[in-house]
C-alpha cells in the first residue's frame, strides 16, 4: 500500500525540460514548529520533492553498486532513486528510528527494477560503519560509488549551550564515519570507481548557531581534497557536493532554530529553499564517468550563494 504522507509530486516536469530555477518550486514558509527526534520525511509540512515523480533518468550509472549514507530522506534519498534510475543498484543506510522513510525509498527503487537493500545503524558506531561496507559489498556484488551523506545538524544558542554529546556525535556522524567508511571501502574500489561527500555551504558561511555542525563541513572540504590527491593515482575520484538550504527533514528537526524556519531559503538570489531533488543531478555527475577528470572538486547546490 502507498503511503499518501509520502506523496512527494511537488512537481512532476523532469529535470531535463527548460524551466525558470525561480519558479521550478514555490518559494515554501514552514511553520515556526520543530519536527519531533531526527525528523521524518513523511512528516514534513510542506512536502519535500525527492524527485519520485520527476526525476529522468538517462543510463549514467548502468550496472554501478552504490552505498549511500542517510538515503533515508532529503539529499540522500533523492541521489538514490536519481542512481536507480540512472541504472545503479543501491545500499542505503538510515537510522533505525526512520524506517518509515527508508522503506519509502526502497519502494520508489524497486519500481525501477533495481537492487535495494535498505539498513539501519548508527554511524557514530565503528563497527557498523566496517560491517555496512562488508554487506553493501556482499548484496552489490562489489562497490563503485559511496556517498557519504548522513549528517547531523543542530542549531544551538551559544558555544557553552553545545553539549559535549552533541559535540562529540556531530564529529562523529559528520566525519569520522566518512574516514572509517572510505578505509573500509578502499579495498573493494577498482579504478573508475568515485567517492562523494556531502558537504555544506556552511563550511564557507559558518552560522552563530551551528559553530560545531559547520565546522565538521569545512574539515569534510579539507579531506576531500587531500583524499583526492592519495586516491586520483589509483583512478579513483574523490569530490563533494555543497548544498545550500535544502528543504529536508534536518532542518526542521533541530537543524534550524523554530523562529528562523520561515524564512529557510529565501535569502538566496533564487529566493527559495532547494528541495531534495535538484541536488541529484551533481551526484550523478560526480559518480559517472563523464565526470572523469574532475577530481578534488566541491560542486556548490546552492541557489546562488557566493562561495570560494
Ligand atoms: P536528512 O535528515 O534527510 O538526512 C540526514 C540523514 O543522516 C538522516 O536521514 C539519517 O538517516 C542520517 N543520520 C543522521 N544521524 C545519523 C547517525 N547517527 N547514524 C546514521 N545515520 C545518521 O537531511 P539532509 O539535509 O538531506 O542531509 C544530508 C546531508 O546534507 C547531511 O550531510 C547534511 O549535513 C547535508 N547538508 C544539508 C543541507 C540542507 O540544507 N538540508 C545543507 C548543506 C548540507
Ligand atoms: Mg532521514
Amino acid at each position: 500500500m502507498v503511503d499518501a504522507s509520502h506523496d512527494t509530486d511537488t512537481t512532476t516536469t523532469d529535470q531535463l525540460t527548460l524551466q525558470d530555477p525561480v519558479s521550478r518550486y514555490p518559494s515554501i514558509t514552514p511553520p515556526a514548529e520543530a519536527l519531533p527526534g531526527t525528523g521524518l520525511d513523511a512528516e514534513m509540512a510542506p512536502k519535500a520533492d525527492l524527485g519520485e515523480h520527476s526525476y529522468r533518468g538517462t543510463g549514467r550509472l548502468e550496472g554501478r553498486k552504490a552505498l549511500i549514507t542517510g538515503g533515508d530522506s532529503g539529499i540522500g534519498a533523492a541521489t538514490a532513486i536519481a542512481f536507480a534510475r540512472e541504472g545503479a543498484d543501491v545500499v542505503l543506510t538510515y537510522l533505525e528510528q526512520e524506517e518509515e522513510d527508508a522503506k519509502n525509498v526502497a519502494r520508489i527503487i524497486e519500481a525501477e527494477g533495481r537492487t535495494v537493500e535498505t539498513i539501519p545503524g548508527d554511524l557514530r558506531d565503528k563497527k557498523f560503519c566496517k560491517d555496512l561496507v562488508a554487506k553493501a559489498v556482499e548484496t552489490l556484488g562489489g562497490l563503485d560509488i559511496l556517498v557519504n551523506n548522513g549528517g547531523k545538524q543542530v542549531a544551538v544558542e551559544g558555544i557553552e549551550n553545545i553539549t559535549d554529546e552533541q559535540l562529540e556525535a556531530t564529529y562523529d556522524v559528520n566525519i569520522l564515519a566518512m574516514f572509517r567508511l572510505v578505509k573500509a571501502a578502499l579495498p573493494h574500489l577498482e579504478p573508475g570507481s568515485t567517492i562523494i561527500n556531502t558537504t555544506s555551504i556552511q563550511a564557507y558561511e559558518p552560522s552563530e548557531t551551528l559553530v560545531d555542525y559547520a565546522s565538521t563541513k569545512a574539515a569534510i572540504n579539507n579531506f576531500t581534497k587531500g583524499l583526492s590527491q592519495q586516491l586520483a593515482p589509483k583512478g579513483i575520484r574523490v569530490n563533494a557536493v555543497a548544498p545550500g538550504p535544502i528543504w529536508t527533514p534536518l532542518q526542521p528537526a533541530g537543524g534550524q532554530l523554530p523562529d528562523d524556519l520561515p524564512e529557510f531559503g529565501k535569502a538566496t538570489p533564487l529566493g527559495r529553499a532547494g528541495q531534495p531533488t535538484e541536488l541529484a543531478p551533481a551526484y550523478v555527475f560526480l559518480a559517472s564517468p563523464e565526470s572523469s577528470y574532475v577530481v578534488g572538486e566541491t560542486l556548490n547546490v546552492n541557489g546562488g550563494m557566493v562561495s570560494p
